[in-house]
């Protein structure tokens, strides 16, 4: 008899199964990494203290502090200042001790973010399941690892259990046909797929990238779509790993070495779905003639060519609000409006391929006049890259602060913030209300737009400086 064709989510999801889901009760998944941070994590131990409750299994747990950690080298040299940051960070200090989980401290060389570290070390592996208490987890779909954001409550379960109550999600195909252009990069990609299919478009999916598009992208591209899954309400991003995934991962602190590497190649190698395996929904996009993008409103499907115009709302009230909050006109073009603030980092693009992009941008220029830039390396690993390369001193010469590693402006936690009224081009995910900082207005977009703006002191078509490097 015929086999089936199965879809890369299904190969996953099967083989992680410990219970099957019924009409009454959900399937409990085993969880292979479970990630964990300074932020959402508190009160998961509180409950396992409560309840009498070791951790199941530390070995499988991995934390790391990013989300209000301060990005300024002398505010960790000297201690941070009292406060709810330091809390959280010291709470997650005497917790890993106590449950015997190991920290990336703050003097770790392999701190970072959370979805910057993991996949660094080597701890993201295709096939595995990986959960952490924050929604861009679905980053280390990149690898081919069905990697959900949990609640707080979640990640005391899988603290208690190394196991997830979960619905199985449908799916949905994502075929990215052609290949970008010059000066288009991951960034501008995924916003045009949420653009295309709305902040609600994933809703109940897990989507899987698939085609030339995205067999053509480096796994830190990769990262940047999977990244931006959860932006278009999808349960989590996959791409099926391929030799670039194996090539990134081969030697890591954490990858698998000797016999051992190769028994994992086999298993990796049969993890790809079937060509024409059945999805629920799929949606189809030639990636070819994509621009630049940037995004106008107050979510990220909220996105235009950065060489387009302000949609007019007709009638469309979230729009109305969206382009009040931003104070922006209806069928305005964006290029030549002048900003303020410049953000390069967070788990979406603070990666070391994205600092050469900005680099690239920025190489003997300078920070526009009124320009505040802040550069924030995703881990200490990639910061270490970057300056081993010179790109912070490309970045400083130009008057650009270069940061310890961190979220940093993504969040607003550290101190590291916008403020009300200012335009800030930002390389992170998310451009909802007082984001960045109350007030702030968040135009999200990729290192080489980011970068073009900063040394134009406008929005600006990053191509432009390409072309003019001759690059
Ligand atoms: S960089 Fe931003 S989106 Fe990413 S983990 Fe930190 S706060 Fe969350």
């Amino acid at each position: 008899m015929a086999k089936t064709p199965r879809t890369l989510f299904e190969n996953i999801w099967d083989r992680h199964l410990v219970t099957a889901e019924t009409s009454e009760t959900p399937a409990v998944l085993y969880i292979d990494l479970h990630l964990i941070h300074e932020v959402t994590s508190p009160q998961a131990f509180d409950l396992l203290r409560q309840r009498g409750l070791p951790v199941r299994r530390p070995e499988r747990t991995l934390a790391t502090m990013d989300h209000s950690t301060p990005t300024l080298a002398a505010s960790l040299a000297g201690g941070m200042p009292p406060g709810p940051a330091r809390e959280q960070v010291a709470t997650l200090q005497d917790n890993c001790r106590e449950f015997g989980i190991e920290l990336h401290d703050l003097e770790s060389p392999q701190r970072g973010i959370v979805h910057v570290m993991g996949p660094e070390l080597g701890a993201t592996q295709p096939g595995s399941t990986i959960v952490c208490g924050d929604s861009h987890t679905s980053t280390h779909g990149a690898f081919g690892a069905l990697a959900f954001g949990i609640g707080t409550t979640e990640v005391a379960h899988v603290l208690a259990t190394q196991s997830l109550l979960q619905r199985r999600p449908a799916t949905l195909a994502v075929n990215l046909s052609g290949r970008l252009g010059p000066g288009v990069s991951a960034k501008d990609l995924v916003l045009a797929i949420i653009r295309e299919i709305g902040v609600s478009g994933g809703t109940g999916h897990v989507i899987e990238y698939r085609g030339e598009a995205i067999r053509s992208l480096s796994m830190e591209q990769r990262m940047t779509v999977c990244n931006m899954s959860i932006e278009a309400g999808a349960r989590a991003g996959l791409i099926a790993p391929d030799d670039t995934t194996f090539e990134y991962l081969a030697g890591r602190p954490l990858s698998p070495s000797g016999v051992d590497w190769e028994h994992a190649l086999e298993r990796w190698r049969e993890l790809p779905g079937d060509e024409d395996a059945v999805f629920d929904r799929s949606v189809d996009i030639d990636v070819s003639e994509l621009e630049p993008m940037l995004t106008y409103g107050t979510n990220p499907a909220m996105a235009m060519p950065v060489t387009g115009k302000v949609p007019v709302p007709n009638g469309d009230a979230g729009l109305r609000r969206a382009l009040d909050y931003m104070g922006l006109g209806a069928g305005e073009p964006l290029l030549g409006r002048p900003v303020d603030v410049v953000f390069i980092g967070s788990c979406t693009n603070g990666r070391l391929s994205d600092l050469r992009d900005a680099a690239r941008v920025m190489a003997g220029r300078r920070v526009a006049d009124g320009v505040r830039m802040l550069v924030v390396p995703g881990s200490q690993d990639v910061k270490r890259s970057a300056e081993a390369e010179g790109l912070h001193r490309v970045f400083t010469e130009a008057g650009a602060e270069w940061r310890e590693s961190g979220c940093s402006m993504c969040i607003a936690m550290n101190g590291d913030s916008v403020a009300a009224g200012q335009y800030a081009v930002s390389t992170s995910n998310r451009n909802f209300e007082g984001r960045q900082g109350a007030g702030a207005r968040t135009l999200l977009a990729s290192p080489l737009t980011a970068a073009a703006a900063a040394v134009s002191g406008q929005i600006s078509d990053p191509r432009q400086y390409l072309e003019d490097d001759g690059q």
